[in-house]
């Protein structure tokens, strides 16, 4: 089991994501609003922190490098969900710290793949596969 925030503004990625979560044993918090986001990294202390790019607010992007350069959360893994999707995309989701990414609308086997790759504590080799979920 582990412990992993999202960060999502879409509250039907928020449920499949907590479903899907949940189903493979973890503990997931969601948070809405990019801007408590932080704080509550800091507070839920996760594994793992899943963000959406595009959020109000607080981007995905700024938030990526804000936990980067937190100093207890600079080493959690970050993976990406988004449905920006080419490969200068990736580059700057990258550039900025996490360490996967997943397209929207994501498939399930993929999202689930990458989560278990990054708990191991591996990084996602390339780019998403074609997606297979209803686009939200
Ligand atoms: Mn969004």
């Amino acid at each position: 089991m582990a412990k992993i925030l999202i960060v999502e503004d879409n509250a039907l990625n928020i449920k499949l994501f907590c479903d899907l979560l949940a189903a493979h044993g973890h503990q997931p918090e969601a948070v809405t609003d990019s801007r408590n986001a932080l704080d509550a990294a800091r507070e839920f202390s996760p594994d793992l922190v899943i963000t959406d790019i595009q959020l109000p607010h607080v981007s995905g992007l700024e938030l990526i490098r804000l936990i980067r350069n937190d100093e207890q959360l600079g080493q959690v893994p970050i993976m990406a969900v988004t449905a920006y999707s080419t490969s200068e995309d990736e580059e700057r989701i990258r550039a900025a710290g996490a360490q996967a990414y997943v397209s929207k609308p994501i498939s399930v086997v993929r999202f689930a793949e990458t989560v278990d790759e990054l708990l191991a504590g591996k990084d996602e080799p390339a780019l998403s596969d074609a997606p297979s979920s209803p686009r939200t």
